[in-house]
């Protein structure tokens, strides 16, 4: 009898540690978890989609961009590290494509931070359709494509990049952007994506895929800027009830190869002087303002703080205005190579630019 009490502390200590192995791992998830958590200075708030979901109205662009060697690769894994860097300060939304040739590694950040115990209905993660596969059989194939590259089960946001459908060479394909828009109804039929959407449309072209689809498109994403407003073309979607994501948000205030030198405006330098923030915050500010989810992209981790950071103030109505009236109609993405084909979005120029596809 005596031996009674001894059993069961003999036991206890067995179980105790081996009850003690998962209740360690939880505690050090919880703690990482509370870390990332104290890390996180900006709540990032939401924007509704016309099919039930939320969007974070904010996004990293991970397009790294070109110079005169081509598209950039990330190299050492550095926007791996942006990504997770990026998650520790609050973002939580990630767009990436298959032609940038950046799935791969956003899908890396998002991984070890998954590991860190961030919950993945926490990020939203948009990806687009590359004008190469448009042909209704091949969009799930592409899009299974990028999961595989992501390394994720779903991506939140599937977009049709273009219009424009392409043969394997880089020919024009007379695919229809509606027999597209089938397979991407497809693929969210099959669960692979949870909303879908299109870039680069123009009004026409937008009008006419709201007439002929089955699944609405929940977001249109385009180039928006002070030299690029597109006040016409956003009432448009918004009052379609599409959500606008603005690519290349910082305009002419920012370097890009083979664009003019960049440019400050005196409008941007009063306000940021008045609200006590940067020109490119206040453009960032100027986007959300207006209800469109701006795309800034940084590989900085001082520029990844600032350009999050526009979620304490707001541009008065005149601002916004003010700020409209720097459009000058110029294009950043105006890839006049394509001018030719049938769903060509933007207006034809004089001298195309030779293609860098071919
Ligand atoms: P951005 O307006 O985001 O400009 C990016 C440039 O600005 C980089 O050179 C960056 O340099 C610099 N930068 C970033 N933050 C600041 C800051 N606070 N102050 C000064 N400079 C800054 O343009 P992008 O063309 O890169 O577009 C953004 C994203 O939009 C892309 O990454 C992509 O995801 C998407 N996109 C979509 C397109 C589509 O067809 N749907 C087309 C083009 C873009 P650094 O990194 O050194 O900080």
């Amino acid at each position: 009898m005596r031996s009674l009490p001894s059993e069961p502390r003999i036991g206890n200590k067995t179980n105790s540690r081996a009850a003690r192995a998962p209740l360690a791992a939880m505690l050090r998830t919880v703690i990482l978890l509370l870390a990332s958590r104290l890390a996180t200075s900006v709540e990032l708030p939401k924007v509704k989609l016309n099919d039930g979901r939320e969007m974070p109205a904010l996004a990293l662009g991970t397009y790294l961009g070109f110079n005169e060697h081509g598209i950039i690769r990330s190299e050492d894994h550095q926007l791996r590290d942006v990504v997770t860097r990026a998650i520790d300060v609050g973002y939580r939304h990630f767009d990436t494509a298959a032609v940038y040739d950046t799935e791969g590694e956003v899908g890396e950040g998002i991984a070890a931070k998954l590991r860190e115990g961030v919950r993945r209905s926490d990020i939203f993660v948009t990806t687009k359709l590359w004008n190469t596969h448009h042909k209704r059989e091949q969009v799930s194939v592409a899009l299974q494509q990028s999961l595989n590259a992501t390394g994720l089960d779903y991506v939140d946001l599937y977009l049709m990049h273009w219009p424009i459908g392409l043969n394997e060479d880089y020919s024009y394909s007379d695919v229809d952007f509606l027999e597209t828009w089938r397979g991407m109804e497809d693929a969210h039929r099959l669960g692979l994506v949870r909303s879908i959407g299109v870039s680069n449309f123009n009004q026409g072209q937008l009008e006419r895929l709201l007439n002929e689809s089955r699944v609405k498109p929940s977001v249109l994403q385009i180039e928006v800027h002070p030299q690029l407003p597109q006040t016409s073309l956003v009432s448009y979607a918004r009052a379609r009830g599409l959500v606008v994501m603005g690519y290349s948000p910082l305009g002419a205030l920012v370097a890009r190869f083979g664009a003019p030198a960049p440019r400050s405006e005196g409008v941007l330098q009063e306000l940021a002087k008045k609200y006590g923030k940067t020109e490119a915050q206040i453009i960032l500010r100027w986007l959300v303002d207006r209800n469109i989810v701006p795309i800034p992209k940084t590989v900085k981790p001082n520029r990844l703080e600032e350009n999050i950071n526009i979620f304490d103030f707001k541009l008065e109505r005149d601002e916004i205005q003010r700020i409209n009236t720097l459009n000058t109609n110029t294009r950043f993405t105006l890839p006049s190579f394509w001018q030719n084909h049938p769903y060509y979005p933007f207006e034809k120029i004089d001298n195309p630019i030779p293609s860098p596809f071919s």
